[in-house]
């Protein structure tokens, strides 16, 4: 039924009311669909679910693929604030997404490209670019068929590209949102074509438990719910956010509201890392039922047991650490984590192989700046300091005044991106005594200006999507330090995301009183990482070195700089 019906729709829209484009090859039933919706509120962690329902099905053997959509009209995530959004995701291609991308690639061990992403904007532009070249001539262009339809297609072929089992789709923003109900919309149509069989909802809601109260409370969850009945999508699976423990009243209230069976509402309360809820889902039998409701099979058990053991070894390690450091991180606005969620979580996966828990304590730089706060008292206890990457001249000086407290006391270093220009910039103020010398970033007049724009953004006049961007390789000189934490390799590939470089004038200076070079661009001089000799670790790196970092396969950088602050006597 569903094959015949889906090639009877066929992709000429103008003798029918359907357009539903298949792209060829595409064969219905043989890729199903997972897709996860939120209700009630945002920010319930729609991602980490879904990113550990799929690392579930991937540790079956299956080829699992996911996607995100965004129903904002902005084209990528790359012009977003990170202090309202979270932080701007790269991927390797250089598609700047949204931080949930992060959370896949980090469970699922894939590298992820612009097929995994989706914004509303993006599904306009093309949408209205088809438009213009005729493809729907005669047609008037509708939001149901055309922008549905196009959803549709763009499933289709990541379903191809990635030869994926089951693609895992998350639905961003929250049921009843007007911005996402066309994705919605393009669900429920997905469902119909492709056959109920083969596409499994999911939905995300929250169990309120008000103090006043002291008892769990399920009605908005069940307005939630009805909500996205109303849409004609019946979920398959309720999956239950709270503070504790949902009850069995719940689950049956749950239940009898929104036609689910008491086994499929899943209760996943408050725990002390996203990194357990994969084991919570385990407990739960959702990866099993989910098969079920599928029809797939697990293809090898043995990978199962073993990588699920893998896992737990992780978390376990990360859950019962054997001592504890303090870091300090400076940036603007501090206090709002999700803007350093990657540099977070490639602590855990450090924390995790060192057993060794890492306290983060921020540190807002324009107070040391403005003298309100005393920076060695803010230090005090630290053993590690990063500067993580960031724009603007906010807070610049007292990130220069860090690390220069870092490289005279010893104190391990490691500078991410702007953290890697503000180190050249103390170093040139400091150690080659040029007393002016800056980013142009900061001072367009600088007059030592060591840190400058890349040559090539000289003619870039578009805000969006035009920095340095995505994977590159980076040439590992040997004999240095770098050389040894990348395992003796010459060469790596990191992602980047910059306008600025170190000034290719300043090198030789910067060379001459002490500072390595130990990693650089492969044909231009472009300076990718330094360090310096005579310091326990002191390290900056141009790329982003916490986008790939992942559990199983943390990255080097990290590990040795916590290990290195883990020395340090305080
Ligand atoms: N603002 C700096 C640049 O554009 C650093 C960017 C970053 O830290 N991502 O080069």
């Amino acid at each position: 039924m569903t094959n015949d019906l889906l090639t009877s729709i066929g992709s000429k829209s103008e003798e029918h009311e359907f357009y539903t484009p298949i792209p060829p090859g595409y064969k219905p039933g043989k890729t199903k669909y997972v897709v996860v919706f939120g209700t009630v509120m945002s920010g319930l962690g729609k991602g980490i679910f879904s990113a550990s329902l799929a690392k579930l099905i991937q540790m079956k053997g299956l080829n699992v693929a996911p996607v995100k959509f965004d129903g904002y009209l902005n084209y990528d995530a790359g012009t977003l604030n990170p202090y309202r959004h979270g932080e701007v995701f790269v991927l390797d291609d250089g598609t700047e997404t949204d931080m949930d991308l992060g959370n896949y690639e980090r469970f699922l061990n894939l590298t992820l490209s612009k097929e995994n992403y989706l914004t509303g904007g993006r599904i306009f532009t093309n949408v209205l670019r088809m438009e213009r070249k005729g493809e729907y001539l005669g047609r008037d262009v509708q939001i149901i068929p055309h922008v549905t339809g196009e959803i549709k297609r763009f499933l289709r072929n990541l379903a191809m590209l990635r030869k994926a089992d089951v693609i895992f789709v998350e639905v961003g923003g929250t049921v009843g949102d007007l911005e996402n109900s066309y994705f919605i919309e393009a669900m429920r149509e997905l469902a119909y074509e492709e056959g109920r069989e083969n596409v499994c909802f999911i939905a995300l809601t929250y169990i309120l438990e008000p103090q006043f109260l002291g008892e769990q409370k399920s009605k908005a969850a069940q307005l939630g719910i009805n909500k996205l009945i109303s849409f004609g999508i019946q979920p398959s699976i309720i999956a239950c956010r709270s503070h504790s423990p949902i009850t069995n009243k719940i689950r049956e209230k749950i239940s009898i509201y929104s036609n689910v069976k008491p086994n499929h509402v899943v209760g996943i309360h408050d725990c002390d890392s996203i990194y357990e809820i994969p084991s919570i889902l385990k407990q739960n039998n959702t990866d099993e039922e989910v098969l079920a409701l599928l029809g797939l099979k697990t293809k090898d058990k043995e990978k199962e047991k073993k990588e699920f053991a893998q896992w737990k070894e992780f978390v376990d390690h990360l859950l019962r650490p054997k001592s504890e450091v303090t870091i300090a991180m400076t940036g603007k606005y501090t206090e709002i984590r999700d803007s350093y969620a990657s540099i977070i979580n490639a602590l855990e996966h450090a924390s995790s192989v060192l057993q060794t828990k890492v306290n983060i304590k921020w540190i807002e730089t324009t107070e040391i700046e403005k003298g309100k706060k005393e920076l060695k008292e803010e230090l005090k206890g630290v053993s590690g300091i990063i500067v993580p990457g960031g724009f603007g001249k906010r807070g610049a000086e007292g990130k220069i005044a860090c690390v220069e407290y870092a490289r005279k006391n010893k104190i391990p270093y490691l500078g991410i991106c702007l953290g890697f220009q503000i180190a050249v910039i103390e170093f040139a103020r400091n150690v080659c005594n040029l007393k002016n010398a800056n980013s142009t970033e900061f001072d367009s007049k600088a007059q030592d200006p060591v840190i400058d724009v890349l040559p090539e953004q000289l003619k870039v006049d578009l805000l969006g999507g035009t920095m340095r961007l995505g994977g590159r390789d980076v040439e590992v000189k040997s004999g240095t330090k770098a050389y040894q934490l990348f395992g003796n390799k010459t060469k790596i590939r990191e992602r980047f995301r910059h306008r600025y470089e170190c000034n290719p004038n300043y090198i030789k200076h910067l060379e001459s009183k002490g500072m390595v070079f130990s990693g650089k661009a492969p044909n231009v001089p472009i300076m990718q990482i330094l360090e310096l000799k005579d310091h326990p670790f002191f390290m900056g790196v141009q790329y982003h070195c916490e986008f790939t970092s992942t559990p199983l396969k943390p990255q080097p950088l990290f590990v040795n700089f916590v290990k290195a602050a883990s020395s340090f006597k305080v």
